[in-house]
């Protein structure tokens, strides 16, 4: 009897000791959790094991306790836990230098630019004003300001004031005079405004980016200090990936060297959108796609016209609120055919800013030039905001990319119908469309211009409404996103059009564990509250870089 008993403790002892040597070692494991791995299937684990930043594998409790072994352990709380949100298309640099300018977003008149401006502190003579985020839609005239009462008030600083969409600035004297611009230069047809002779200071397109090239830049050092401040807000709100669409080599250059080793606290990843210069084109275009862990340089943007808020999208018919103007054409067809042939040579994507339907034929037919047929280069439209229906077969096509932003349309739904009329309206914003085409979308948020949440993204993508739960049913509701639909466009989908689903996007094994952990589960609360849903932590690569409560 003894005997036996000892065979059969050894016996176990041998068991426990050779499950052991099989178990694989984790990092970590995290436990008690939702997961949604955002695979094919949408696959929901309740846990998962992490090793060298990367998931190992999700699955049952029991699946990955007797699978893995790992000193450390999550415990999730039973909270609902995301891949970590990819936001397709904003501007990270652009929000980052906003923080030492005056925010102007909200003010109802443009007696209330004048206040937050006289607010905003002392300025010495000469010293430049810089404010953003105006928009002449909420105000009771809804027309653009002029420079008088900045002349008045500032006449030896200059001021710049960008508005919202970041297609038109508002400048006061002296800033035209340092930026050498005045009524006697040519200017492209729309781009500056004339009255009585003089300019008006409204500088929209090529003139208002050289009147912001002109505004100084803060120091690098500065510069460091308010990318790390923009880093944080966005691991705040759950962002783990940021593509930045539209930078200059020099701040490609310092986003690297801040990513890579520089400073390792610098975790957040880029997928930077350069811009079509001449540097570069040089520097980075003709050397092939430049790849690291967290900064991935692949893509071109470029911009085929304006905004609709501004009345510079480039329409077929006029506009039904300004029936003498299409909009701006802000790019060659012969220019945009050289940035083509060139991405295309160097294993670079085109990202082409369209918002007009004139603007997103001319962008689908130049691409189609291109591309020919069906493809998996993921040549991108930013924005898609309005597309006649007779160009919308073109995204199947050519496997063209809608790179889209949900928010907009709860934005602009207020103003879009006088832009556009009651017909065309129907046409816009119309991704649940665009989707189908190709049986995906990337979403975005374009903030600065709009608040930098993908959990709004989300929310508006499935309910249509702004954040007051305005329309009742929704706008145009029938271009809803289903949830589903939703989280992938801001996970694996948005990667996709990043081309970096191999490495992001889901929590599939082998990938970056790049999550989120949520208070509330997205997918299954009343839609009216998931802006409410708050971030309880990030990771990336397996690292917390953001906690919302302190353990005690
Ligand atoms: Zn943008």
């Amino acid at each position: 009897m003894k005997k036996y008993l000892l065979i059969l403790s050894l016996t176990g002892f041998l068991l426990v000791n050779c499950c052991n040597m099989r178990k694989q070692k984790a990092d970590f494991i995290l436990y008690n959790a939702k997961i949604y791995t955002v695979d094919s299937v949408l696959t929901v684990a309740e846990a998962m094991a992490v090793k060298n930043g990367k998931v190992l594998a999700s699955g049952s409790a029991r699946d990955i306790f007797e699978q893995f072994n790992s000193g450390t352990q999550y415990n999730a709380g039973g909270k609902p836990v995301f891949p970590g949100f990819i936001d397709a298309h904003c501007h990270f640099y652009g929000y980052a230098l906003n923080f030492r300018h005056v925010a102007l977003n909200g003010c109802t008149s443009f007696a209330q630019v004048i206040e937050r401006l006289k607010k905003s502190g002392e300025y010495k003579q000469g010293e430049w004003i810089v404010g953003r985020g105006w928009d002449q839609n909420q105000w009771k005239e809804k027309v653009f300001p002029d420079r008088k009462r900045l002349d008045e008030i500032y006449p030896d600083n200059p001021v710049v004031l960008t508005r919202i969409d970041g297609h038109v600035v508002l400048a006061n004297n002296r800033a035209l005079e340092l930026a050498g611009i005045d009524i006697h230069h040519s200017f492209n047809t729309g781009e500056v405004e004339i009255r009585h002779g003089s300019l008006t200071g409204i500088l929209s397109e090529t003139v208002a980016d050289h009147m912001k090239n002109t505004v100084p830049k803060p120091s690098l050092e500065e510069q460091g200090r308010l990318l790390h401040l923009a880093r944080e807000k966005c691991f705040e709100a759950g962002l783990t990936t940021v593509s930045d669409a539209g930078l200059g080599a020099e701040t490609v250059g310092m986003l690297d060297s801040m990513s890579s080793g520089g400073d390792s606290s610098f975790m957040i990843r880029i997928y930077a959108m350069l811009e079509p210069s001449r540097d570069n084109i040089d520097r980075y275009v003709r050397n092939g796609p430049y790849l690291t862990a967290r900064l991935h340089v692949n893509s071109v943007k470029v911009y085929a016209d304006g905004s609709m808020g501004s009345r510079t999208a480039l329409m077929k018919q006029v506009y039904s609120d300004m029936p003498c103007i299409h909009g701006i054409q802000v790019i060659t067809a012969d220019s945009l055919r050289k940035i083509c042939h060139l991405c295309l040579e160097n294993g670079y994507q085109v990202n082409t800013h369209a918002i007009g339907d004139s603007a997103n034929k001319l962008v689908l037919d130049i691409y189609g030039e291109f591309l020919k047929e069906q493809n998996d280069l993921r040549w991108r439209i930013e924005h898609c905001q309005v597309v006649d229906p007779a160009d919308l077969y073109k995204f199947r096509k050519f496997s063209i990319i809608p790179s889209v932003q949900a928010t907009h349309a709860t934005s602009d739904m207020a103003w879009a119908e006088d832009r556009l009329g009651p017909e065309r309206v129907k046409w816009a914003y119309a991704y649940k469309k665009l989707l189908q085409q190709n049986g995906w979308l990337a979403n975005g948020t374009d903030f600065p211009i709009e608040n930098i949440s993908p959990v709004n993204t989300f929310y508006a993508a499935v309910a249509r409404k702004d954040i007051k739960g305005n329309p009742e049913g929704g706008f145009q509701a029938d271009n809803a996103l289903s949830r589903e639909e939703a989280l992938r466009s801001i996970t694996i989908w948005a990667a996709m059009a990043d081309l970096w689903d191999n490495e992001i996007g889901s929590l599939e094994p082998g990938k970056n564990a790049d999550f989120v952990i949520l208070d509330q589960d997205i997918m299954q609360v009343d839609i009216i509250t998931v802006p409410k849903t708050l971030v309880l932590e990030t990771f990336v690569g397996g690292h917390s870089v953001y906690k919302r409560f302190q353990n005690p």
